[in-house]
């Protein structure tokens, strides 16, 4: 399938260079012309803040960490060495949360004959957060000083302090089903430092521009593993079913990149060049790690052959762990994901995770080889490591498939910018981690692109490695990036920088096309319709290609004013001119005056997945036309399966009189296609569409499709056809493991089931998680809207287990859910009371009738204490 594309591309790729050549030749020059007045724009600078001041160095960091699993404490003794920044210091103030602090002492600098160190007691004075220690004198820069800090940390006795919208928790140290009551769930420890939560477990300077080297001894029962940062240097015996593991980070990294984990993990090796790569992985999923994270090596090796900077680090390892209050985290050496990695070889058929792989690796040279100076500077990390998802994909499969990606993230970015417009770098957030947002990673991914696109490859690349190289166990602020950019590059880029990493916001461009056949020019005129009290009046380098009968040729154009207009000379009339045709701008664009010819030639002739999308949708504006006919048809044979999957959702204008012939098409499309989502669509389809009985054999062949979801599609169809045989293939698929297949069973049960199906329903729903609990929250509800009293007191009682959970999505779910139940409920009651007032005005008995309105408003009753309230606030993932 990725090979399918990737030919594809190059056959794409090939015409694209063919007609660039063609571009030399031309002789057409752009006529520039501006008619209005440049517009004052108005940035508001928040007032520098800062960010993070230093005073004393922890330069080395020397841990001896045990467990108390009952209690979920941790038992440690630090050993730190210190420096005074520069001034003189005679106090020292560490970041130490919710621990109980047994002694503070400084070490002497030798040690004793015997090896114990000979300690001075210190005063010190402790908040809870920070821990003061008074130092025996005042120290120089030119000193070093060791403080020994004996401790214990009690992450779950922290007071909460809200977390933030990334993270759920700030805990810094997760104990995972502790004391092996939760069935079906191993016991784990794990540590999450990002932002600064690494000072619940050791005492350190908990700021992102504290850089030091570290090494940890970690003391665990023999049956558990540990990861930690750097080398695994020795694992010691103690002989009382205890072991010490000693891990050694030689480098200097940030406080919130240290970490450890313990599990009962199985360790899978690989290796890049001569260097350790190793899964940490579940017993379970252990013979899928190398589908999971096999192409680990082939990403170090791509980026480290684009930065033209080796990884910098001794080993790589990545981990799954239970339970994770994120996404994942690039820990150096050391990335930790959450538990939606652990795949099976079929279900990444439908979806994999190598743009989270890509991106905590791409981290490891954006984030931990150079760190942002202080959360402000976020997109130093966050955009590269977004960014480093498309340089992957694009190495890997292809533009085409690279800059399909690049689309997810330019919706995501849109989406968020409808309620919220920030700058790239803020100095002014009320908390750090609101930084952590659509701005900072997918908008600040498609700000690199554009970057790249105007500067080129060849500087973009060496002004990545210049920076990385000035930088390197350092931390950075955007104007370093900046000035590497200049240095290669010789132009100032100031404009580019203060336009989208200091303002907000984004073009709003509107774009008219005309052609005078008598002058000859052919006239694009762009417009800039943003708010300028807000949003600044941007600079906008863009290429634009006129296409005519065999060839095409490009021109640059700048876009710097309101409203600007751009002639090109042309005897006849372009078959397409494609405005920004390397599609590089981050904007919104309104270009709605190309004929339907125009969009056909474009969807036929234009050679990125974006052309032909904005084609194909600049089509969806004219259904009944011809073009659009023969173009959506056509792109159901698109080599982007994103592509076919529009063309799919877009063929009910085209079916009249041409069904036998789309039936066929879908038929074999649902059959054969090499991407499951396009198979599954192509199912869906067909159920909506025809009902002829002979389709019922399509479907029953889906079910042996190797793709979850394609079986899915294929058991919703089949019992749309024939609602006996669904709900009989439904019953024989209740034991399956997968959620989407189990999902699907529920999806028949809801339609055609009754009470009998209920406990399939109740036995099942600990098997989903995150939006697969809210989806599994909404088709639950549906089914218990056909049900008895009995069987949706069953139902409440489950939704009553669900309620207390903080998830923003599942709240929606179980609101609206309930809210439906309550109405009918309602309803029901009402009708009820209707009956007993007739009854009652022909005097007839009503007893019967009451006792139902009783159970009735009993179940009622029940329904109204469950409904959550609305607010709340949303939890996503960060990676
Ligand atoms: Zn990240």
């Amino acid at each position: 399938m990725q090979l399918f594309r990737y030919i594809a591309l190059v056959v794409l790729f090939a015409e694209g260079c063919d007609t660039a050549k063609k571009v030399q030749v031309s002789g057409v020059k752009p006529v520039v012309k501006t008619d209005t007045a440049t517009v004052q724009v108005i940035h508001e600078r928040p007032l520098y803040r800062a960010a993070e001041t230093r005073l004393t160095e922890v330069v080395h960091t020397k841990l001896e960490v045990k467990f108390d699993w009952a209690k979920t404490y941790l038992y440690g003794q630090a050993t730190l060495t210190c420096r005074p920044y520069f001034y003189n210091e005679d106090r020292v103030e560490l970041d130490a949360r919710g621990m109980d602090i047994h002694e503070v002492a400084l070490l002497k600098a030798e040690a004793m004959p015997d090896g114990r160190q000979e300690k001075t007691k210190l005063d010190y004075t402790y908040t809870g957060e920070l821990l003061k220690i008074n130092l025996d004198k005042s120290y120089s820069r030119q000193d070093t000083f060791r403080l020994f800090i004996d401790y214990t940390a009690k992450p779950n006795e922290l007071k909460k302090k809200g977390g933030s919208a990334a993270i759920s928790d700030d805990k810094g140290l997760y104990f995972i089903n502790p004391d092996g009551k939760e069935k079906d769930k191993p016991r784990e420890i794990w540590t999450q430092g990002e932002t600064q939560s690494n000072s619940v477990w050791f005492p350190c300077i908990d700021k992102p521009n504290e850089k030091m080297t570290e090494e940890i001894y970690i003391t665990v029962d023999t049956n558990f593993t540990t990861l930690s940062n750097g080398e695994l240097v020795y694992q010691k015996e103690n002989g009382d079913g205890t072991r010490t593991d000693y891990w050694t980070m030689e480098l200097p990294h940030s406080t919130y990149l240290v970490m450890m984990a313990v599990g009962e993990f199985k360790v899978v090796k690989d290796k890049w060049r001569d260097r350790e790569v190793n899964y940490y992985m579940e017993a379970a999923y252990a013979p899928y790690a190398k589908a999971i994270f096999g192409k680990t090596p082939e990403m170090i090796e791509t980026f480290s052959t684009l930065l033209g900077v080796d990884y910098p680090w001794n080993k790589y390892s990545q981990v799954i762990v239970r339970d994770y209050v994120s996404g994942a985290m690039e820990n150096t050496t050391a990335t930790l994901h959450g538990e939606f990695l652990n795949q099976t070889s079929r279900e990444m058929l439908d979806k994999d995770f190598e743009d989270v792989i890509s991106h905590e690796l791409f981290h490891h040279w954006f984030g931990d080889l150079v760190t942002c100076e202080s959360w402000s500077n976020i997109p130093l990390n966050e955009s590269f490591a977004t960014y480093g998802e498309y340089l992957w994909i694009e190495r890997k499969y292809g533009r085409e498939a690279a800059d399909g990606h690049r689309r997810e993230d330019l919706d995501k970015y849109m989406r968020e910018a409808r309620r919220k417009q920030v700058n790239l770098v803020r100095y002014d957030y009320t908390d750090r981690e609101e930084v952590f947002d659509r701005h900072t990673y997918e908008k600040g991914g498609l700000i690199l692109h554009m970057l790249r696109k105007y500067v080129g490859d060849e500087v973009f690349f060496a002004a990545l490695k210049l920076y990385l190289q000035t930088n390197k166990f350092g931390n950075a602020e955007v104007a370093n990036l900046r000035m590497a950019f200049e240095k290669v590059c010789g132009e100032d880029l100031n404009w580019f920088f203060n336009e989208w990493f200091f303002a907000s916001g984004y073009p709003d461009l509107e774009i008219t096309r005309d052609y005078s056949p008598i002058s000859q020019h052919y006239t694009v005129t762009i417009e800039q319709k943003q708010d300028f009290a807000k949003t600044p009046l941007y600079k906008l380098p863009m290429d634009i290609d006129l296409y005519s009968e065999g060839k095409v040729v490009r021109k640059r154009i700048v876009v710097d004013k309101q409203k600007q207009s751009f002639e090109f000379e042309a005897a006849v009339q372009p078959l397409f001119v494609n405005v920004d045709a390397e599609q590089m701008v981050v904007a919104k664009v309104k270009d709605t005056c190309q004929s339907t010819a125009e969009l056909a030639y474009a969807y036929h002739h234009l050679p990125l997945y974006e052309n032909r999308r904005e084609a194909l949708l600049g089509l969806f504006r004219n259904k009944s036309s011809d073009q659009y006919k023969e173009c959506i048809q056509s792109a159901l044979d698109d080599p982007c399966w994103e592509l076919r999957v529009l063309a799919i959702s877009g063929l009910e204008p085209v079916l009249k009189g041409n069904e036998n012939a789309l039936r066929e098409k879908l038929v074999g499309v649902a059959g054969r296609d090499p991407k499951s989502l396009v198979r599954g669509k192509a199912l869906t389809f067909l159920s909506k569409n025809f009902s002829e009985p002979s389709l019922i054999s399509v479907y029953r062949d889906a079910l042996k499709d190797s793709s979850y979801s394609v079986i899915s599609r294929g058991l919703v169809a089949l019992s749309k056809a024939d609602s006996l045989e669904g709900l009989r293939t439904a019953k024989t698929m209740e034991k399956d493991k997968n959620v989407q297949v189990l999902f699907a069973v529920m999806q028949v049960y809801d339609r055609y089931g009754s009470d009998e199906n209920n406990d399939f329903f109740v036995s099942e729903q600990d098997k989903f998680k995150g939006q697969w609990l809210s989806s599994f929250v909404f088709v639950y509800g549906e089914f218990l809207l056909r049900c008895s009293d009995g069987t949706v007191n069953k139902g409440l009682k489950l939704f009553s287990g669900l309620v207390t959970e903080e998830d923003n999505y599942l709240k929606f779910s179980l609101r609206t859910t309930l809210t439906e139940l309550e109405s009918m409920y309602a309803k029901r009651k009402k009708k009820l009371e209707e009956q007993i007032s007739a009854r009652i005005e022909k005097k007839e008995e009503t007893g019967d009738l009451a006792a139902k309105k009783e159970e009735v408003e009993g179940v009622l009753k029940k329904i109204e204490a469950l409904v959550p309230p609305k607010e709340g606030k949303t939890i996503s993932s960060r990676f």
